[in-house]
C-alpha cells in the first residue's frame, strides 16, 4: 500500500509528532533520565505516569492528535497504514497527503461525526423524571 510514498508519510508523521511534543518532551526528558526512547509506546503501562504528564502539558486536542500519529506510525510498521479502520478500504492518497495520521476514509469519518453529533444531541435532551 502506497509503498513508494511511505517514507514521505513516515517523515511527515515524525515531524508532526516532534512539533506536538516539542517543549513538553524536552522538559520531561530531564526528569526521566535513563529512558532510552521517551514516549516509545503511549499504551505501555510502564510509561503511564510519563504519558499522563504529557497529557497535562498538551491540550486534549493535541493529545488526541498525538495518539493518532502514534497509531499511524504503528500501522506503517505493520503494513496497515492507509487502510480505513472502519470499512477497511484504502484511504485515498489525496486524503493522506492532507492528514497523514487519519484513521478513516472521508465517508466513514463523516459517518462517525454524524453519530457523535446525534449522541451529543441525545445526551442534551432533558431527562425524563417521574414525579408521579
Ligand atoms: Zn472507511
Amino acid at each position: 500500500m502506497y509503498a513508494k510514498k511511505l517514507p514521505s508519510y513516515l517523515s511527515r508523521l515524525k515531524e508532526i509528532r516532534k512539533n506536538l511534543l516539542g517543549d513538553v518532551e524536552k522538559n520531561l526528558k530531564s526528569s526521566q533520565e535513563g529512558t532510552t526512547e521517551p514516549v516509545a509506546d503511549i499504551s505501555d503501562g510502564a510509561a503511564r505516569a510519563y504519558t499522563s504528564e504529557i497529557m497535562l502539558n498538551l491540550g486534549e486536542q493535541d493529545w488526541q492528535k498525538l495518539k493518532q500519529v502514534d497509531q499511524a506510525l504503528a500501522k506503517i510498521s505493520t503494513g496497515e497504514y492507509g487502510i480505513c479502520a472502519l470499512c477497511e478500504e484504502p484511504i485515498p492518497e489525496a486524503r493522506l497527503e492532507v492528514i497523514p495520521f487519519t484513521e478513516y476514509c472521508v465517508e466513514c469519518l463523516s459517518k462517525i461525526e454524524q453519530d457523535k453529533a446525534s449522541a451529543v444531541h441525545r445526551s442534551e435532551e432533558p431527562q425524563t423524571e417521574d414525579f408521579e
